[in-house]
């Protein structure tokens, strides 16, 4: 065989917005990590479920073997492929080869990372009217994304370097007969000018679409016109990254909003009965008690019911080569990982205290989930 397609998925628990009767419940998904997407019927990829303390063999023998890579994890398990198949090339695509320059890592001889669009494998112009997907089997449902645009508009964060790449056409046809489960939107934050897509969804009650947006005065107006013109609120869930809502560390990252449109945007969505997803960074470098204390506030402005449903959502600061953020820096791995991923900073005593201070407002909430994770990540960047 020449080529050869792998993809992996996992099948993974996790929190996921439910209806508003039932709130959020944990539930088990397997979580596609999928790629190669408007090219589908043509890759027929061989599906390699990733399972935890478990070695994953290499699928299939083939002179090139293309990988679809999201996770360092998928990179980890390449790389060991790479080493024990050195008659083999192996094409990596996604997320992670798009980043792979700033991993710092030497990648076997025999790994080409591929940027572009996988199109260009199959001599093929992009088309989203032609996407399929077929997933493998599910245990309980499928979670799995589409694509709905590159591109941040707003691309100014210093602590982000979300680029999905090129700006391609969209199509919300496919969707129509897309498997059930729940869609998350390949889109760093959707411009305002496409929120029309969303009242044009298919609601047909088969899937929950999740979609991350930004919470600025632009937005707010925006919500304003398309909220009322979504037919289902359960079927459709934001995410929002407030960061950490207080306007001096705000500014500090130039997030381009403050802690009252924040809060406006939270009470605005819920209000009309939609989940939503918060999500936070913790382990700041220069916090001050005025910081903690608008947390607190912010906190406690929620109404009724954004109390009901939000769930948060919070990880370790890490940036990637070149962060205009003028503080001092370490390198930070992830613990599955081989590859150095950026740099996290270096916080001392006060600052610990005060990020504690943060996460514990957090940690009160019902449905924190990734918290485990941000400990961890934390305990590694200091040391222990
Ligand atoms: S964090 Fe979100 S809004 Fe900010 S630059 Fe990245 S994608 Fe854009």
């Amino acid at each position: 065989m020449d080529d050869a397609f792998v993809q992996f998925y996992t099948y993974a628990q996790d929190i996921i917005p439910g209806k508003v009767e039932d709130k959020y419940r944990w539930t088990n998904w397997n979580v596609i990590s999928n790629g190669f997407s408007f090219v589908w019927d043509e890759a027929t990829p061989i599906w390699v479920e990733i399972v935890p303390r478990r070695f994953t063999e290499l699928p299939v023998k083939a002179k090139r073997i293309y990988v679809s890579t999201w996770y360092p994890r998928h990179m980890n398990i390449v790389v060991s492929w790479a080493q024990e198949n050195p008659d083999c090339q192996f094409i990596i695509g996604g997320p992670i080869s798009q980043i792979w320059h700033s991993l710092k890592c030497d990648l076997p001889k025999n790994i080409t990372p591929m940027w572009g669009v996988a199109e260009q494998i199959f001599h093929k112009k992009p088309d989203p009217k032609t996407w399929k997907l077929i997933p493998p089997p599910a245990k309980v449902g499928t979670m799995y994304s589409y694509f709905l645009g590159g591109e941040c508009y707003w691309k100014k964060c210093k602590f982000c370097d979300t680029n999905f790449g090129n700006e391609r056409a969209i199509s919300l046809e496919p969707l129509a007969n897309a498997p059930p489960g729940f869609v998350w939107f390949s889109t760093p934050a959707l411009n305002p000018a496409k929120y029309n897509l969303l009242s044009q969804l298919p609601y047909n009650g088969r899937r929950t679409y999740y979609v991350m947006i930004r919470s600025g005065g632009v937005e707010l107006e925006n919500l304003k016109r398309i909220l009322p013109t979504i037919p289902d609120p359960t079927q459709l869930v934001f995410a929002v990254g407030i960061e950490f809502p207080s306007d001096q560390v705000l500014r500090f990252m130039n997030k381009g909003v403050t802690v009252k449109e924040q809060l406006e945007v939270i009470n605005l969505i819920t209000s009309y009965g939609h989940n939503l997803m918060l999500f936070y960074i913790v382990d700041w470098p220069n916090l001050t008690r005025e910081d903690v204390d608008s947390a607190k506030l912010f906190f406690n402005s929620f109404s009724a019911s954004a109390n009901k449903l939000t769930m948060h959502r919070y990880g370790a600061l890490v940036i990637y080569e070149n962060s205009s953020f003028p503080i001092e820096w370490k390198q930070f791995r992830y613990e599955d990982s081989l590859f150095f991923y950026g740099y996290g900073p270096i916080l001392n005593k006060e600052q610990c205290t005060l990020n504690d201070e943060f996460i514990s407002l957090l940690d009160r909430f019902e449905f924190v989930a990734e918290r485990t994770k941000a400990r961890r990540i934390k305990k590694r960047q200091n040391g222990k």
